[in-house]
């Protein structure tokens, strides 16, 4: 895997007012003004310079290709890409990851111009396959295979962070991609509707493993993953907010927080404090271009969460 210090990029979308926010007389309170995104909160206006800014109407395919169309080739070249989605809960993060008939998320799309890609490279062969797990609580699982019990996180001396244990499945065509991240999905909606805090808590990492080699090449291969995550709401700890549930979540901003710093100051970055940290660690300390999908809510209701997930998408770009 070739190597580069690369910045993280962070990128903002801001869905519409929802028709029952709407009805209850929530207001918008998030604009464009420029190349900056505007937050109205208490007669203070609060602004942040992104990467990219995706307020109200903005299709998935928009945020696709103008931000991650550019991964997936470099994935291609042999470097590891990774997308986080994070921000509150009910903010948008899973309806621009995986999206729906009307306006297909980011990681349908990025499956189908994979092999879009692939098909265009025939002078090379590739082995691809994928994994889907869901950290819920401290506990994985493994959403392409409900009978996986004992998975373990370690670290390889090449391989680098990987799940013991975790199914690996191999696809030999795009339909075949699609047909493991829908199953994993589906797997993800079943739990989430059989507990309701579930749909708050659970992390989700949908993994695509690329190996390529020219086809009459007897070199070795390169390798590549594309790290596709949608997170748990990261929500303000209000002082009644049920703390021991968003442990994780605040761990991840913990470690942007630590690792915005370090880079100023140096010093230790806690990614061991908890897994999802551990198994997002090489996506978060520069061996892999990164960016950060900042989902936010434009109503006047939820503006505390507004401003910290901008302040935290301000603060690891400059990592
Ligand atoms: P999260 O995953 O952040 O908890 P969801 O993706 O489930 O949030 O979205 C919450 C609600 O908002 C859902 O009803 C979803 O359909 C709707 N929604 C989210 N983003 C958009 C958007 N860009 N356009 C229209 N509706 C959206
Ligand atoms: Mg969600």
């Amino acid at each position: 895997m070739p190597s580069e210090n690369i910045a993280v990029k962070s990128i903002v979308r801001c869905r519409p007012l929802l028709a029952d926010e709407t009805s209850h007389g929530c207001k918008n309170i998030v604009k464009i003004a420029g190349n900056k995104v505007v937050v109205d909160a208490n007669g203070k206006e609060n602004s942040y310079g992104l990467d990219g800014i995706y307020v109200s109407d903005v299709n998935n395919s928009v945020i696709y290709k103008e931000n991650c169309d550019s991964l997936l080739h470099r994935a291609l070249e042999g470097y590891n890409v990774g997308l986080l989605a994070f921000g509150a809960t009910n903010a948008g993060k899973t309806y621009l990851m995986v999206g729906n008939n009307q306006d297909e998320g980011i990681i349908p799309q990025l499956c189908n111009n994979l092999y879009t890609q692939i098909n265009q490279r025939s002078n090379k062969e590739f082995f691809i396959t994928v994994s889907y797990l869901e950290v819920l609580d401290g506990e994985m699982m493994d959403l392409l295979n409900p009978h996986t019990n004992e998975m373990k996180i370690r670290e390889h001396p090449n391989k680098g962070i990987y799940v013991d244990g975790l199914s690996e499945l191999v696809c030999h065509n795009q339909d075949e991609l699609k047909m493991y991240f829908d199953q994993g999905t589906r797997a993800r909606k079943m739990a989430a509707s059989d507990m309701k805090a579930h749909r708050t808590r659970a992390h989700s990492i949908f993994n695509i493993n690329i190996e390529q080699k020219e086809k009459q090449s007897s070199k070795v291969g390169i390798r590549s993953t594309i790290t596709l995550a949608d997170l748990a709401g990261c929500e303000v700890q209000d002082a009644d907010a049920d703390t021991l549930q968003r442990a994780e979540t605040q761990a991840i901003l913990n470690v942007i927080t630590a690792l915005a710093d370090s880079k100023k100051k140096g010093g230790h970055v806690p990614f061991r404090d908890s897994k999802i940290t551990r198994l997002l660690q090489e996506m978060l300390s520069g061996n892999t271009i990164t960016m950060m999908l900042a989902v936010v809510s434009p109503a006047d209701k939820c503006y505390k969460q507004t401003l910290s997930t901008l302040e935290h998408a301000q603060m690891i770009r400059n990592v």
